[in-house]
């Protein structure tokens, strides 16, 4: 049901105090005394409205949030944690759609309105986490908005059957098609790109490839993307996560690599990682490429990090690219916001008049001192309706 609200007394990104009307779930317009009859009121006291913060990379099927603590003790190359996550869903009995949902509510309460999440598909839980991330996209419709991408976690090639289930999953309705280090898991990087383009030309859907692949062996596997999304036309609908290649040392290499991610129209989603190379936001963006950040994995068998909180991202996207000025940081929200609803291809994302009623208010006096400060979340908006108050989500978990 399309709801109505009235915002009064508020400061759309931190500018003029303004009201805000929201009709029918859609902005209908900004301004000062605005009046609605029979439209609920909010008394926003000032506060900053920005809009919906967008988690653009999580993995909502395994978080162990809830869940007793977990005492970590996997070993240290990326196949041990993979090993031991797929032996500890069923040990811990980590239920994709109940965990879900705790995550997807909290990042309610911390204003995102939007999330993309990596959704495990493997040959021994088949497409169960899809079919459970799936349950909870419906469960909290009107209330934030989940994208699923299939993800190859354990690997496709390597794992006979992981494509076909791959293809399962994109038939069932996940919107993204995902894929993993095509040469240092795969080991045959051009095998593993060259499935993940042809899943996404057969089903007509965007693709979303982690690559922590570092140096030279990274760029390798990037220039392998760049070269599939200009062959089949795909600018602007291909994303690499991590893309940790790019902090490398080599400068001129990666001036390079910049320049043909900008003409290909290739996305990077960074983390603001404190302890890998990380992409420089500002080089990336000043070239032209779109920039989106994400929690990642949080509190799961990988590691006991992690919130949700968006704002907080914005903050450490910004401490890791030694972002100091305001615009500066105003980037790394930008990035956090914008940046995600650009690669999730959001339509009426913003805060501006027809664009849906998806806002958050916040604590601060400036944009950069909500974002240092990660600001309290005092209402949070989805298409009108109010959605977590005070920090407090207004649904309920499991
Ligand atoms: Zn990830």
């Amino acid at each position: 049901m399309p709801h109505s609200l009235l915002l009064r007394d508020v400061r759309p990104m931190a500018g003029a105090r303004a009201d805000i009307l929201i009709r029918d779930g859609r902005i209908e317009a900004i301004g000062t005394g605005l009046s609605a009859a029979g439209v609920d009121a909010v008394d926003g006291a000032g506060a900053i409205a920005i809009p919906g913060l967008v988690e653009a990379h999580t993995h909502l099927d395994k978080t162990l949030l809830g869940m007793p603590w977990y005492r970590n003790e996997v070993g240290p190359r990326l196949i041990d944690k993979i090993d031991n996550e797929r032996a500890a869903k069923k040990t811990l009995g980590i239920d994709p759609h109940r965990q879900s949902m705790r995550q997807a509510v909290l990042s309610v309460s911390k204003g995102s309105t939007h999330i993309r999440s990596h959704v495990d598909v493997d040959t021994e839980s088949g497409v169960g986490s899809i079919e459970g991330v799936m349950a909870t996209r419906d469960a909290l419709r009107g209330v934030i908005d989940i994208e699923l991408v299939a993800f190859p976690q354990s690997g496709m090639l390597i794992r006979p059957g992981t494509v076909e289930l791959m293809d399962r999953a994109l038939a069932l309705g996940a919107e993204v098609v995902g894929g993993i280090d095509p040469a240092g898991m795969d080991r045959d990087p051009k095998g593993h790109v060259d499935t993940v383009f042809e899943l996404a030309e057969r089903h007509g859907k965007p693709v979303d490839i982690h690559v922590h692949e570092l140096g030279e062996l990274g760029g390798f596997s990037m220039e392998l993307i760049i070269e599939r999304t200009r062959a089949l036309g795909m600018q602007g609908k291909v994303t690499v996560s991590h893309a940790f290649c790019l902090g490398m040392d080599d400068k001129a290499y990666v001036a390079r690599l910049v320049e043909q991610l900008a003409e290909a129209g290739v996305h990077i989603m960074t983390t603001g990682s404190a302890s890998r190379p990380v992409p420089v936001v500002k080089q990336l963006r000043d070239a032209g490429v779109v920039v989106c950040a994400g929690t990642d994995g949080m509190r799961d068998t990988w590691g006991p990090y992690g919130n949700a909180d968006m704002l907080e991202r914005a903050m450490l996207v910004g401490l890791r690219n030694n972002l100091r000025r305001d615009d500066e940081v105003e980037i790394a929200l930008d990035v956090c916001t914008h940046g995600g609803a650009k690669v999730m291809a959001l339509e009426g994302y913003g805060l501006e008049v027809g664009c849906h009623g998806d806002l958050v208010l916040v604590g601060g006096e400036t944009l950069t001192d909500a974002v240092v400060t990660r600001a309290p979340r005092h209402l949070v908006v989805k298409g009108g309706r109010v959605v977590a108050r005070d920090g407090v989500a207004l649904v309920e978990a499991p």
